[in-house]
């Protein structure tokens, strides 16, 4: 089944973009440093516009999971039980990232362990961040 693709917009194009390089990015903001993921056109602290695009060292720890079994998705159907990890950024707790942690058997995804960051080939060539146990 094929892989829900991301469509990039205007402020998370240079993420995917960095993707595409095996790199993982987070916004940083000028005024107060504060990291910050998903992508906004501002600082979620001081609300200074004052971006840049910061290389996370791709590790973190698995906060906690769920398991989707029932998704009206049509293209993931057959792929469930499906492990959707929330995985916390080491450089910044705040930040979250959501994996399927491929690997893991469903129901079993491990709380707490220490992971790291993948990317995984899509079959049109372009690249995917997943997260997998660190090695
Ligand atoms: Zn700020």
């Amino acid at each position: 089944m094929p892989k829900l693709i991301p469509v990039p917009d205007e402020l998370s194009q240079p993420f995917w973009d960095a993707v595409q390089q095996r790199k993982l990015l987070v916004q940083r903001c000028t005024a107060c440093s504060t990291l910050q993921y998903p992508p906004k056109a501002a600082c979620q602290e001081c609300n200074a516009t004052t971006l840049e695009w910061h290389e996370t060292d791709g590790k973190g720890h698995v906060l906690e999971f769920v398991v989707l079994q029932d998704t009206h998705l049509p293209f993931r159907g057959p792929d469930q039980p499906i492990n959707l990890a929330i995985v916390t950024l080491d450089e910044d707790p705040r930040i979250n990232f959501f994996s399927n942690m491929p690997g893991e058997e469903p129901f079993k995804v491990p709380v707490g362990v220490a992971v790291e960051v993948m990317f995984e080939e899509l079959t049109d060539g372009s690249l995917i961040h997943e997260w997998r146990r660190a090695q």
